[in-house]
């Protein structure tokens, strides 16, 4: 089996088009239910169509085209691979199309190989991932899971128009809801958005984990006052306090475990005036780890230090822990068949773990699943100036086909 790099790499290109950006590198915007998401799922269709697939739309827009060759019996289990086509604003060209169209090849692939999967395999997009429009993120995959109803989708809004407006606006509101619980196993490849792949030389990761997410909200409350006639030792600052706090969260991360991160990304400082002593800081915490114990351990250590700056400086605090997603192991069976799929192919891998997000993480909690990364340049992602080597995408598509082939058999 060998895949087309230049018919992929088309394809790729082609759905760069869509809310592409002038100036430095390859950015797109490409928001849900927009026109250029109109485009881009259309030209997906098409390309499915062409593919001879078979397409469905669902009511929340996800689109999947289910390949059903002579050899596949039509009672069984499917399974699946594919991604996201909508971006983050100004985002790269790879970050989703990667993933959607190398589903796509690796089906065509195997069709021109004479491959005979027993199972039916669907190539799937999901609507919106990346949450830029009217969710946090995961919309389509939380609906295609039951995490979600579709009527609640539906009546999201962005402030003024509901998903289901925007949908049908750009007619991609279809019919019932694809439902990923009926799949035997789902693959889904995506660009790395870290340097792990591109630092060892390695064109494919098989990912291990994908890192569970906490959120907390942390608030700081001392005594706004004035900046000129208060003492420095009569001062009870928010501020000097939430500054400790901030180093303090950096401090616990590395020190809990090496793949531990934690973040303090949101300040909100009152009054906010250079004349006036701090008051009050509210303050947005991200922790995340392959690890839940570790992450509950920079949770707890981060309460700790407010009980500290409580005692010290005499400030008031709250802690709330306010969504929390433990981390998502990928399945074993799907991993081997990524792993056997690049050893016939002659391609190296490397197993790591995923400290972003996917669509993958919901599909998990139903079916059997995994994730496969290709490298990013400087591990940037989010940006125009993302981007994945033409030869590095072949490269991950010939495995993901690989897996697909071997899972469907
Ligand atoms: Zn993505």
């Amino acid at each position: 089996m060998e895949v087309d790099g230049q018919r992929l790499r088309d394809d790729i290109e082609a759905n760069a088009e869509f809310g592409a950006l002038d100036g430095e590198g390859r950015g797109r915007t490409v928001l849900t239910g927009t026109e250029a998401n109109r485009r881009a799922r259309e030209y997906f269709v098409e390309r499915l169509e062409d593919a001879r697939l078979d397409v469905r739309v669902d009511a929340v827009g996800n689109i999947a085209g289910r390949w059903m060759p002579e050899s596949a019996n039509p009672e069984v289990a499917a399974v699946a691979a594919g991604s996201h086509l909508d971006s983050v604003p100004e985002g790269g060209i790879f970050d989703g199309p990667l993933g959607v169209y190398a589903a796509l090849e690796a089906v065509r692939t195997m069709r021109d190989g004479g491959v005979k999967p027993t199972r039916p395999i669907d190539v799937v997009s999901f609507t919106e991932e990346e949450g830029q429009r009217f969710a946090d993120g995961l919309l389509g995959s939380s609906v295609a899971t039951g995490h979600r109803s579709v009527e609640e989708a539906l009546s999201l809004t962005d402030g003024r128009t509901t998903l289901e407006d925007a949908l049908d606006t750009a007619g991609f509101r279809g019919k019932g809801r694809i439902d990923a619980s009926d799949w035997d196993a789902w693959l889904e490849l995506h660009v790395e958005q870290s340097e792990r792949l591109e630092r060892a030389g390695i064109p494919v990761g098989v990912v291990t984990t994908i890192t569970g997410i906490t959120h907390c909200d942390a608030e700081i409350v001392g005594e706004a006052n004035h900046a000129g006639a208060t003492p420095m030792s009569e001062r009870t600052d928010a501020l000097t306090a939430a500054s400790e706090f901030v180093l303090d969260v950096e401090r616990a991360a590395p020190n809990v475990g090496e793949t531990a991160v934690g973040t303090v990304g949101k300040l909100d400082v009152r009054p906010n005036a250079t004349n006036v002593v701090p008051g009050r800081v509210e303050m947005g915490v991200d922790i995340r780890d392959v690890n839940y114990e570790a992450m509950n351990e920079i949770v707890s250590r981060a309460r700790d230090a407010l009980d500290r700056l409580e005692a010290e400086r005499g400030v008031e605090t709250r802690f709330d822990r306010e969504f929390d997603l433990e981390p998502t192991d990928m399945s074993d069976r799907c991993r081997k068949a990524a792993h056997e799929a690049a050893e016939d192919a002659g391609i190296d891998t490397v197993d790591l773990h995923s400290g972003a997000a996917h669509d993958t993480m919901r599909i998990a909690d139903v079916t059997d699943a995994a994730m496969l990364f290709a490298p990013s340049r400087d591990g940037i992602s989010h940006n125009p100036a993302e981007w994945t080597e033409w030869n590095d995408c072949a490269a991950s598509t010939r495995v993901l086909a690989g897996a697909l082939a071997s899972l469907a058999r």
